[in-house]
């Protein structure tokens, strides 16, 4: 099991603020993180205006940022090239910045698109959320950026408009069609609790305790580091098929067609729309009951949940793969209370609730289980709801 990985911020905020002086000339004016996610379960339903249960990661996005008075904007990841991109905030086009610097800096230009006073800045990202591994790796960097941009110009704005503008930023300038779960999770989770969010009024979304440890209990996460390239394009696809069903149907989404409703819907849609108004209606359904399982304080009960999750996305949704699957079937033959793919699908990452002791059993299974299927080995995490976006504590001594 992958534990090597830096958990303490402020070691890592001082490793940050060292290069940001050795790329910038100077310390930044502050520094913040902004956490990647996995959600526990609602899949595919955000789009549809209905439910999801996200919760941030402990890996996060820190970002060590100064304010520029010349209006450019300088970008430099660890994780990146090892150049410092420099673009000028009026010039900002979609069509304009390609690769990882779109994220970014279409933050910084759908805040100036909504009328917002920004201007530029010198930008040091350093990140430990696995990248393309479904756990928003991206939606982080954009978090990051908005809330840092915050505070830097003073905006003041709610969390759930930041989430908007990051969301904004990833479909509009770096041509991402994501829902709004992502970055709602950057933002607006906190720690010890899961996010209950209505997709269609993100404003009120709701903190639903998320006690693992006080249960005796783990959250593994499973990347199966695999990526299969129909993505995208299916994607759009599941989509614009939610939305023709919702057409036929007279609704507005398909989160307005109640559960009691769905036997008579699925005789009269066609039959390749059906299986997946059902996912649709049985995920929101699934939401729903692990809310309501988890303020009870049960939190094994996700197990059964989770577990059915995927079986309506492998059977009915149709975004599994061989590997989560494989991850999903060795994870629960090894003793987990109940296991999904997590994200958009074709791939990523497999959750897996586990009873405390059980990770290495569990973690070993998938693996083999991989092997022998000829499958490289899988990164293997274990996780707890952590905070979502926030500005570091200066050093002592700066206070
Ligand atoms: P996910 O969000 O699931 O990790 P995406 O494909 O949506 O996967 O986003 C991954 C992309 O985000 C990377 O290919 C890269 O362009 C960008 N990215 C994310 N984090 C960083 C980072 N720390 N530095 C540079 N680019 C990053
Ligand atoms: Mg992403």
């Amino acid at each position: 099991m992958n534990q090597t990985l830096e958990w303490d911020e402020d070691s890592r905020a001082e490793r940050a603020a060292d290069t940001f002086r050795r790329l910038f000339g100077g310390p930044p004016d502050g520094m913040w993180a902004a956490p990647g996610r996995v959600n526990l379960i609602g899949e595919h339903t955000d789009y549809n205006d209905g439910f999801a249960l996200p919760m941030a990661l402990p890996h996060t996005t820190l970002l060590a940022a100064r304010a520029r008075t010349d209006g450019r904007l300088r970008l430099h990841s660890a994780q990146g090239d090892g150049r410092i991109t420099d673009l000028a905030v009026a010039a900002l086009d979609p069509d304009a910045v390609t690769g990882w610097a779109a994220y970014p800096a279409g933050v910084v230009w759908a805040l100036a698109e909504a009328g917002h006073p920004v201007g530029g800045a010198d930008l040091h990202f350093d990140s430990t959320v696995p990248t393309g591994a479904g756990l928003s790796s991206s939606a982080a960097l954009e978090c990051a950026v908005a809330v840092a941009y915050d505070d830097l110009y003073g905006l003041r704005l709610p969390g759930p408009e930041l989430a908007r503008i990051a969301q904004r930023a990833e479909n509009a300038f770096a041509g991402v069609p994501c829902g709004i779960m992502d970055q709602m999770a950057s933002v607006c989770c906190t720690a010890g609790a899961a996010l209950h969010l209505d997709a269609r009024s993100p404003q009120d979304h709701r903190q639903v305790p998320f006690d693992l440890q006080g249960q005796g209990l783990r959250l593994l996460v499973i990347d199966t580091r695999v990526s299969h390239d129909l993505g995208d394009g299916a994607y759009a696809a599941l989509r614009a098929g939610c939305e023709r069903a919702a057409a036929l149907l007279g609704l507005p989404a398909l989160r307005d067609l109640p559960p009691g409703e769905l036997a008579r819907a699925l005789r009269i849609l066609p039959a390749e729309l059906a299986p997946l108004v059902r996912h649709v209606v049985t995920e929101n359904a699934r939401v729903a009951e692990a809310v309501s399982r988890l303020r009870e304080g049960d939190v094994a009960a996700l197990g059964p949940i989770l577990t059915a999750g995927h079986a309506s996305l492998r059977d009915d949704y149709r975004v599994s793969c061989p590997e989560t699957d494989l991850a999903v079937t060795a994870a629960l033959g090894a003793g987990a209370l109940g296991a999904r793919m997590t994200g958009g699908g074709f791939g990523g990452s497999v959750i897996a609730l586990v009873e405390a002791g059980q990770e290495d059993a569990v973690g070993v299974s998938v693996t083999t289980a991989f092997g022998a299927a000829g499958h490289r080995p899988p990164r293997i995490l274990c996780v707890t709801p952590a905070a979502g976006a926030h500005r570091l504590a200066p050093p002592l001594g700066t206070r």
